[in-house]
């Protein structure tokens, strides 16, 4: 089982594919969405979500929030951060932590891996720091996924038609970001992201804050967490209703406010502020090289796309109805539980953004796996290599298809064989051009084609290359490194042994044909009685010495057979 985890700056949330349907997994008060928050406790003692939220107001440097932000930075700048001695990935990791516990009470097992979402502008060193996160929270991040990309899984927009281009708008407490994903065969593709880490709800927050609090004097750390969850509210209530009246009496215990803020008013003190997401949003267009006509939907997500003046602005700009369907907190966690399903195999619909879960290969000489698909290669995919016939005039070529991790073929999984006609030609001369393609359903195609006739096989595998069960799939995995030592001694001893068959006639030749001179005798003689020793013994790492030795001492004797070769050639046809 695999989790799907929002790890948001404001809010988290985690779901599970359940029966075949995503669902978010609601905490004990059966709220599905946590906050972000983390409270650090003088004596160690540490609460997350809505309990830490509770202590803000009272020990504000004892509670880290919008921790997000700092993610894979040199350098946070976060008072209560780093009040707390902690890192961005510690509380992360925190937050993560209640997310799993409450996953684990909900489905009553513990669960080891999870999917996580980050904005699609993370760069490398963000990424790598959510994968942190997770781990120091017990988790094994299987998959980091951009959450634009997770709100349109979550939007079903993998099933749109074919190929589908959209753009997502998400604004939430303190991010904004606007992606235009290209989505073709159910993988998806950001072909331009835009930002602001600075720009949120929180900022409509603090402008409703000040309005509030524009004619006190003087506000302790206390009280302005009291007016800002109250401004919040009040702006929560402004997306629904014209006007609301902000009430706090005796606040200091004295005076009281009684204020009322219009929908007009909001609209008109975050103007300024949304258009700096429209800013956002056309340089994206522009970097995308799209027009808005060349878009198939609009998705809005985050909390703060509930504001009325957000989604028409939004429409306007794109000249595109906003898709509003989804919960606007909840289809990036929906998202990323679709994926986690897909990987899990408990979600029978393909949504692709998959990888190849084991190496596919062939079976070449001497038995050893030949790789032509790495294990974690994302799909669609295609490669090939070129192979050469084994022996002289051979008719037939078999291949065997595998898939798994192991050097030698024997060890891996077949997936299926079938045979290649070949021109009769001298070793080495022939050769057959295969092709391993996995389309976005995972199903694998070979294609094995004869080049000097042009003819083709192709074979379809009937078993999906990718969605593997997960426990085979670790079984494979851990065997690898569990013999690796014997498989790679095994590998050099078998390919320095077919290199050994190929070597010893031709210097028997070269001995034979008199083209060794007399000061190379004796080092061709010795490398060539090393060469049957360590065959006879079967150790590899000296057989690849001797065979390394004896290519060497017969390096110029070699020579001379290729020049004598020539030269035959070349009196043949010139009749001399
Ligand atoms: P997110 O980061 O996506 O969870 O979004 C959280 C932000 O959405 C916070 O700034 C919330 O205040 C804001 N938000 C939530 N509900 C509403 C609402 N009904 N109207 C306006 N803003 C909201």
């Amino acid at each position: 089982m695999i989790l799907g985890i929002d790890l948001g700056t404001t809010h988290s949330a985690v779901g599970v594919v359940d029966s075949g349907f995503p669902i978010l997994l609601a905490d004990e008060d059966g709220k599905r969405i946590m906050p972000s928050v983390v409270w650090f406790g003088e004596d160690g003692q540490i609460e997350v979500g809505r309990k830490a939220l509770r202590r803000r107001a009272a020990e504000p440097m004892q509670v880290v929030s919008s921790v997000k932000r700092w993610m894979g930075a040199d350098r946070a700048v976060d008072p209560a951060l780093e009040n707390v001695g902690k890192t961005p990935e510690e509380v992360s990791a925190e937050i993560l932590k209640e997310l799993k516990r409450i996953a684990e009470w909900r489905i009553g097992s513990e669960v080891a891996k999870a999917v996580i979402t980050v904005p699609a502008y993370f760069n490398d060193a963000q990424r790598a720091a959510t994968k942190r996160a997770g781990e120091l929270a017990g988790l094994e991040v299987v998959r980091i996924i951009n959450e634009p990309t997770a709100a349109a899984l979550a939007y079903g927009l993998d099933k749109l038609k074919d190929k589908a281009r959209v753009a997502v708008y998400d604004l939430g407490g303190g991010t904004f970001d606007l992606t235009i994903l290209e989505m073709e065969g159910g993988v998806f593709q950001v072909l331009a992201t835009h930002g602001d880490t600075r720009l949120g709800g929180d900022d409509v927050d603090r402008m409703i804050f000040s309005m509030l609090t524009a004619e006190i004097p003087e506000i302790s750390e206390t009280l302005r967490w009291k007016f800002m969850e109250e401004a919040e509210k009040a702006k929560r209530i402004l997306s629904v209703e014209a006007s609301c009246t902000v009430r706090i009496p005796f606040y200091d215990g004295e005076n009281s406010i009684e204020k009322t803020v219009t929908r007009e008013e909001l609209d008109a003190l975050t103007k300024g502020w949304i258009a700096k997401t429209l800013k956002c949003c056309r340089q994206a267009m522009i970097d995308s090289g799209l027009e808005t006509g060349d878009l198939d939907a609009v998705v809005l997500v985050g909390g703060s796309t509930r504001m009325p003046a957000v989604r028409s602005a939004v429409s306007e700009l794109f000249k595109h109805e906003v898709d509003v369907t989804q919960h606007p907190d909840e289809a990036i966690a929906l998202g990323a539980t679709i994926q986690a399903g897909v990987m899990s195999g408990a979600m029978r619909k393909m949504v692709l953004l998959d990888v190849t879960p084991l190496s596919l290969g062939i079976e070449t000489f001497g038995g050893l796996m030949n790789v032509i698909i790495p294990r974690n290669t994302t799909i669609p995919c295609k490669a090939g290599e070129m192979f050469t016939n084994a022996a002289d005039n051979q008719e037939k070529m078999g291949l065997r298809i595998l898939q798994g991790e192991r050097e030698m073929a024997r060890d891996n999984w077949e997936l299926g064989k079938f045979e290649v006609e070949m021109e009769k030609l001298p070793k080495g001369q022939a050769r057959v051009g295969v092709q391993f393609r996995i389309d976005a359903d995972g199903i694998l195609e070979v294609l094995a084609r004869e080049i000097s006739t042009g003819k083709d096989v192709v074979v379809k595998i009937a078993s999906s290359a990718v969605n593997v069960d997960d426990a085979a799939v670790e079984e494979m995995v851990s065997a690898s490194v569990e013999h690796a030592f014997d498989d790679m001694s095994e590998r050099i001893f078998t390919e320095a042994k077919l290199k050994a068959e190929e070597l010893l006639p031709a210097v028997e030749m070269i001995l034979g044909q008199g083209l060794v001179e007399d000061g190379e005798k004796e080092e061709i003689d010795a490398a060539y009685q090393e060469v049957k020793i360590a065959l006879e013994k079967g150790a590899p790492n000296p057989l690849k010495e001797a065979v390394q030795k004896l290519d060497k001492a017969t390096e110029a004797a070699a020579a001379r057979l290729v020049e004598k070769a020539m030269e035959e050639a070349l009196e043949r046809e010139m009749g001399i």
